[in-house]
């Protein structure tokens, strides 16, 4: 197979924010797998930085020992035809569940922990995105940004069923309600969806921390200030978000194709 030589580079940035003691948030940006992901836990104190912690571990291992795919025994539930990136996504994402939910079953204080999960692997020129809860992933392509991902959450199942305006979302008391998550049941559905890349575009990884205080325009403007440097872009989605009030932790990866 012959691919486009895309060029990808990732950076990320985590905050604990204004208000809370503790960050309950993990990221990680892994070159060498083309792998960028942001967890966002929750479960109490400890719980939650276990879960997001080991959603990124989990699946960054995962992802390490597949890199060959006659050595792995695909799951018999799994559909044969599914394209090779989008098969690793769904078991290391269900690897890490297991993880979550077997050490959230067999320690006292870590009960009932889980995360969300978003991330991307880049194999070729395509970008794989996998996501499970309300922590998201945002295409920038020709200075226009576009949310990828639904969110696995309450209030967004009440505005597919048009009980709630999406502008009220972010703000409704229950919004911080996810209604999948890691580590919460044996079994976990993971959502993979493909993206053909081209040069220039961007993508960005963030727990709800950002996206409830950042509008998708001030989420682009931040991004597209310094296209050669990630890491200036990051501290500055993270600065915004603390300015607007950060009220929770705030995490973001970027990823960048040229
Ligand atoms: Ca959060």
């Amino acid at each position: 197979m012959l691919f486009v030589a895309i060029r990808i580079t990732g950076s990320g940035q985590t905050n604990p924010g204004r208000v809370r003691s503790a960050n309950e948030d993990a990221w990680g940006v892994f070159p060498d797998l083309q792998f960028f992901i942001v967890a966002d836990g929750m479960g109490g104190h400890a719980g939650g930085e276990v879960a997001s912690r080991l959603a990124v571990e989990g699946m960054e291992e995962f992802l390490q020992t597949s890199r060959d795919p006659s050595e792995i025994t695909w799951p018999a539930d799994l559909d044969p035809n599914l394209p090779w990136p989008v098969k690793r996504l769904i078991i290391a994402g269900q690897t890490a569940n297991h993880k979550i939910f077997d050490v959230g079953r067999s320690d006292e204080k870590l009960k009932g922990m889980g995360t969300t999960m978003v991330s991307v692997l880049v194999e070729g020129d395509t970008a794989y995105v996998a996501h499970v809860g309300d922590s998201r992933a945002y295409l920038i392509r020709d200075a226009k940004i576009k949310q990828l991902t639904e969110d696995h959450s309450l209030v967004n199942d009440y505005v597919s069923q048009g009980l709630l305006k999406p502008e009220e979302a972010s703000q409704h008391p229950l919004h911080h309600v996810i209604t999948r998550a890691l580590g919460s049941n044996e079994h976990v559905e993971v959502d993979v969806q493909t993206l053909p890349l081209r040069p220039g575009d961007e993508l960005l990884l963030c727990s709800d921390g950002l996206s409830n205080l950042l509008t998708e325009e001030e989420m682009r403007s931040e991004i597209t200030g310094s296209p050669n440097d990630l890491q200036a872009a990051c501290e500055r989605l993270v600065n915004l978000a603390n300015k607007k009030g950060g009220d929770d932790n705030i995490t973001v990866a970027l990823i960048s194709s040229s």
